[in-house]
């Protein structure tokens, strides 16, 4: 029995790299299932599994191959819907270390809607978010003022944030020691500059990760392929096609305030267990909007995704 990581699924195949850095060629034994998970996938890149060597199963590209017997326990994973079994997820990936959400204020602009909606999911899956703002270069002094703002709300909140410009090279040892050591995936809107940082902090990465990502367009198998790429500094990055943020978990609304760390926290204090935070008399938290020490923005964002979740509850 030996030990070992899933870096690559492509279909029945799981690649697993052991405890050496020696590559096996892998299937899965039986239909072991996990416990409260229906997903489609048994197994996802970033597992770590039991598999014995077994040099008879036909691989095409190795003659080292074996069998997944087990997974050891999950510290998080992120799951996205079967789009035709509605009750199904596919796992994308497991035991990630942090989520990097590169940002832009401008040059594409990304809205405080898109990066809370980012942070929650983040905090439903209990995964600790960096966010870095990228093209710093380009902004003007309004641009810049307005990333200064942010960056305090949401390291008050206690979320990290870095400042980096892929062009001027500003930022890129601090975000590669940040990176360092960790399981990362790496998300934010097309054009925020990924590809460029990642180029930057390893160069060549980026080329693998385009690859799979094009097979991923082109191939049938769509949720099939996902990878992770080792960082030369430690870590990994996973590349997840198709997937530009998390899919928005099914949150019930009751929910959504304790992924607002900030929210959750005040909400304590107001009058009503059940306090949603909207029209209930002495609700601590709209006190705390109002005096400044939660985010307008948060806020916003946090309404916002209640009544979301309000519409998506109607048909019931
Ligand atoms: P992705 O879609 O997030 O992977 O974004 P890309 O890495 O492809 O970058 C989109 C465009 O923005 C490219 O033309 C990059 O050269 C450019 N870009 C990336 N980072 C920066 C930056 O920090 N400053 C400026 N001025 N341009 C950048
Ligand atoms: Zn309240």
């Amino acid at each position: 029995m030996k030990q070992g990581l899933v870096i690559k699924t492509t279909g029945s195949w799981y690649a697993v790299e052991d405890e050496n850095g020696e590559y096996f060629e892998c299937k899965v034994k039986g239909n072991f299932r996990i416990k409260d998970i229906k997903s489609t996938n048994p197994v996802a890149v970033g597992d770590r599994v039991n598999f014995t060597v077994q040099n008879d199963l036909k691989s095409k590209t190795t003659n080292k191959t074996g069998w997944i017997t087990s997974i050891q326990d999950r510290k998080n994973y992120i799951v996205r819907r079967s789009p035709n079994l509605s009750k199904q997820s596919h796992i994308i990936a497991a035991n990630i270390d942090q989520a990097v959400l590169v940002a832009t204020v401008a040059w594409p602009v990304t809205t405080t809607t898109f990066i809370d909606r980012y942070l929650a999911s983040a905090e439903a899956y209990r995964i600790p978010v960096l966010i870095v703002f990228n093209k710093t270069d380009l902004y003007t002094k309004e641009e810049t003022s307005r990333m200064n703002q942010l960056i305090a709300v949401y390291s008050k909140i206690g979320y990290s944030c870095l400042v980096t410009s892929a062009t001027k090279i500003l930022g890129i040892n601090e975000l590669k020691a940040k990176l360092a050591g960790k399981t990362n995936v790496i998300n934010g809107h097309s054009g925020v500059g990924k590809s460029t940082l990642i180029n930057l902090i390893q160069p060549g990465l980026n080329l693998k990760i385009s690859k799979i990502s094009e097979m991923h367009k082109t191939g049938k198998h769509t949720t099939a392929f996902s990878a992770m790429y080792k960082l030369s500094s430690g870590g990994y990055i996973i590349d997840t096609p198709g997937i530009k943020g998390f899919g928005m978990l099914d949150m019930e609304a009751w929910e959504i305030s304790h992924y607002f760390p900030e929210i959750f926290n005040i909400s304590k204090n107001c009058q009503y267990n059940n306090c949603s935070h909207t029209h209930e008399p002495g609700c601590a938290v709209k006190e705390a909007v109002e005096a400044g020490d939660v985010a307008q923005s948060r806020y916003i964002s946090y309404l916002g995704l209640l009544e979301g979740e309000d519409k998506y509850r109607k048909p019931h």
